[in-house]
């Protein structure tokens, strides 16, 4: 069975369970999730580094046997999810960083602005360098420019292909760092020191029920991957401003015969914004449904009927009551 398949099936269970809350930061979280009565650690990781660092490898490594693997089409604006990792104690849900960063753009403004980010939507950052590399410095100019906010694990990968002394270098170099929260040194490949690795996970979470029910992580509510596709979508056709005022509800959801009747608004702070939107004659808008269009389709493996509004509510992100009307809290 697809992952699309599997979203169907369950669908209703997730609906019942409600759209999904918006925690802060912009994480959404079911709102029901049965074995949360106890304290558990729940939150969002993110995996950074260049290309060959390794972190497929950290992933796999990390997620080992209880890995539930997110189809690789899951990808939010906000969070790749890559995986997530339930135990009684913890809910981990791990994300690699959007955009492939090329050594060529480490410090080129946007990229790093996208980057960073993506890094401090999650709970803890994971910055990751290659000790194959010949030192620390490119590494570490790029993780002391991001100038996250968040807490940092620098994690220094591939130790079982250098010597004892480069990692101990590395590592302690690190640990000086004013953006370095904690630091290890790993084998992602042989899963050394991985579990130490969790363990500074799992420290810097906060304490929260988890985010996705133990049995519901296929589960995660099509509404949400649907109304992300469309932001996703108005994060590439407009002007950072834009997407930044911007959420999206979807409002409607129906399983007709022969497609999907979906049914979203786009809520933004000012009419300037509404009129970026919708743009000439409606053209903005009339780019934008047919992008989201093809992309939902192809997640769902349906033809779709999509209907876009675009709704003025002033200071939305700074109202409380809007808020809560729209699933944050
Ligand atoms: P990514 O591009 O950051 O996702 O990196 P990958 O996880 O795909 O790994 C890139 C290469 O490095 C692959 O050939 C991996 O097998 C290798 N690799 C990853 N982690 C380790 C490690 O701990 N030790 C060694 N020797 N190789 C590793
Ligand atoms: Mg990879």
């Amino acid at each position: 069975m697809t992952l699309h398949q599997t979203l169907f099936r369950k669908r209703k269970r997730v609906e019942d369970a409600g759209l999904g809350k918006k925690r802060s930061k912009g994480l959404y979280t079911l709102s029901l999730a049965p074995h949360a009565l106890y304290i558990m650690k729940a939150g969002f990781v993110n995996i950074f580094g260049k290309p060959n660092a390794g972190k497929s490898t950290l992933l796999n490594a990390l997620l080992g046997e209880k890995l539930a693997i997110i189809s690789s089409k899951v990808q939010t604006t906000r969070h790749r999810i890559k995986g997530i990792l339930t135990t009684k104690e913890y809910q981990i849900i791990i994300s690699d960083t959007p955009g492939i960063i090329e050594p060529k753009y480490k410090l080129h403004e946007k990229m790093m602005t996208a980057v960073k980010e993506a890094l401090e939507d999650a709970d803890v950052a994971i910055l990751l360098h290659d000790l194959t590399d010949k030192d620390t410095t490119e590494s570490h100019e790029i993780f002391a420019a991001l100038k996250l906010k968040v807490p940092v694990l620098v994690v220094c990968n591939k130790t079982d292909k250098v010597g004892k002394e480069r990692t101990e270098t590395a590592l302690s170099f690190f640990k000086q760092q004013q953006y370095c929260t904690g630091a290890v040194a790993i084998s992602a490949i042989k899963n050394q020191h991985t579990d130490e690795l969790l363990k500074k996970i799992t420290d810097l979470l906060p304490e929260g029920q988890p985010f996705f029910a133990e049995d519901d992580i296929t589960d995660l509510p099509v509404r949400f991957f649907v109304g992300e596709m469309i932001r996703e979508k108005i994060y590439e056709l407009y002007e950072e401003e834009i997407p930044y005022h911007t959420t999206v509800l979807v409002q409607e959801f129906k399983e007709k015969s022969t497609l999907v009747k979906i049914q979203a608004d786009i809520i933004v702070q000012r009419d300037t914004q509404k009129g970026i939107i919708l743009g000439e004659k409606g053209q903005g808008i009339k780019t934008l449904g047919m992008a989201a269009r093809t992309e939902i389709e192809k997640f769902l493996g349906r033809k779709i009927f999509l209907e876009l509004f675009v709704k003025v509510k002033p200071k939305w992100r700074d109202n409380d009551t809007h808020l809560k009307e729209y699933g944050y809290h």
